[in-house]
């Protein structure tokens, strides 16, 4: 059975009725015959068929021994961090997800969690800051909003000598593209609100185990913490789910063409885009996404200011602006204003957010209407100098 089919056939039909779609057990606990005899289902919060079947299909995606669903992706990353005590590392990477970087320094720092942020797509990085108090190596490849790529297979080799776990965030990339399980990754988080859900109509977050004692661990926390997801957002992710190759395989076509357009233009500056030869770890990207770079790009201006993003992003017609990515409407945003307002300017432009920074979240319309539609932008938002327009139309002569 082949990829998209396992997928499919990872839905399970309802034994009882034989419903193609999964029931939505919308119930907050189960009728017992005697004390404790039940039939394996006891109380929502500690388990529900509609979850157990969403976390049956994304263990299977991810190559794990077990996923467990969450009501966001940073509600699953926080179940992730409840795995370390007082006086453990963690060794992550710089351009880490802003509400990962929220949550691990303004709420665990507190509680004796230290972390180092640093360069992952320099291995000799994490090799300067991993000690045998590190417990956790936190990456996310590619990064957002600059898509960097790091050597998860290296990575993870360097951690386990010093019995560290490798977190794959995996969400850029999806399971489609990318499978850090078996690039020697032990845990992967999702933010299934992004390319999972697809939709942009739900908030979700998973984790995805490599082994039963960690698969144990997270199912214990889930459970004493409480960050379920509710049976309705999980069937509507499972319905997601089943488009999910589709949609990824188009979404990264169509960014990949986007981005050889915008190499193009000459309002543009630089292009961050895995899929490019021109990207730091391309040869990296190449084989460890299998040739599908992902449906986010982002880009700067060569006139380099706020005022000529903010022209650019509300001059589109089908990229709408907003924040999140990895549904099936194109997205564009401004990091600076937008996802990235909370970090400090120096901050931002050391790793790679420049005021003009744009990124893109390539959705599954015709790629030429995408296309179009920046091109258009750029005219409306009349980003040359009238030196540069002039120099333009002498090189064309
Ligand atoms: C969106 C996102 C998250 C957080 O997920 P939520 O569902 O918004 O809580 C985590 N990591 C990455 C890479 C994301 O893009």
């Amino acid at each position: 059975m082949r990829k998209t089919t396992a997928i499919i056939h990872s839905v399970p039909v309802d034994p009882q009725t034989g419903s193609i779609s999964v029931p939505i057990y919308q119930t907050a606990t189960y009728v017992q015959e005697a004390p404790g005899v039940n039939k394996g289902y006891d109380y929502g919060r500690s388990n529900n068929p509609t979850r157990k079947a969403l976390e049956d299909i994304v263990a299977q995606l991810e190559n794990g021994v077990a996923a467990y669903a969450f009501a966001t992706g940073l509600a699953a990353i926080d179940a992730v961090l409840k795995l370390l005590s007082a006086g453990d590392e963690i060794v992550a990477v710089d351009d880490i997800y802003g509400g990962a970087y929220r949550l691990f320094t303004h709420v665990y720092q507190k509680f004796g969690i230290t972390v180092h942020y640093v360069d992952t797509t320099d291995v000799e990085n994490v090799i300067d800051y991993i000690t045998p108090k590190t417990k956790l190596v936190w990456l996310e490849s590619p990064t957002n909003p600059t898509l960097k790529i790091s050597d998860i297979k290296k990575i993870a080799a360097i951690a386990h000598a010093q019995n560290a776990w490798v977190v794959v965030d995996n969400t850029f990339a999806s399971p489609i593209a990318q499978q850090p399980l078996e690039l020697g990754a032990d845990i992967v988080v999702h933010s299934g609100t992004k390319y999972l859900g697809g939709h942009s109509d739900l908030v979700a977050g998973l984790v995805v185990l490599k082994t039963q004692t960690l698969a144990d661990q997270i199912k214990f926390i889930q459970n004493a913490s409480g960050g379920i997801l509710g049976p309705q957002d999980c069937w509507l992710l499972i319905r997601g789910i089943e488009t999910l190759t589709l949609r990824v395989e188009k979404q990264c076509r169509t960014a990949l063409s986007v981005a050889q357009f915008l190499t193009t233009c000459p309002e543009v500056d630089k292009v961050y885009y895995p899929g490019l030869a021109s990207h730091k770890n391309h040869h990296i990207a190449q084989q460890q996404q299998q040739g599908l770079y992902g449906g986010v790009i982002s880009f700067t201006l060569k006139n380099d200011t706020e005022q000529n993003a903010l022209k650019v992003v509300t001059a589109t017609q089908y990229f709408k602006l907003a924040e999140s990515l990895g549904g099936v409407k194109s997205l564009i945003c401004h990091p600076a204003q937008m996802t990235h307002k909370s970090i400090p300017q120096a901050k931002r432009h050391q790793s790679g957010v420049a005021d003009s920074l744009i990124r893109l979240s390539c959705g599954i319309e015709d790629t030429e209407d995408l296309i179009e539609d920046l091109e258009q932008a750029f005219k409306k938002a009349a980003l040359l100098s009238n030196v540069q327009q002039n120099q333009l139309v002498a090189d064309a002569v």
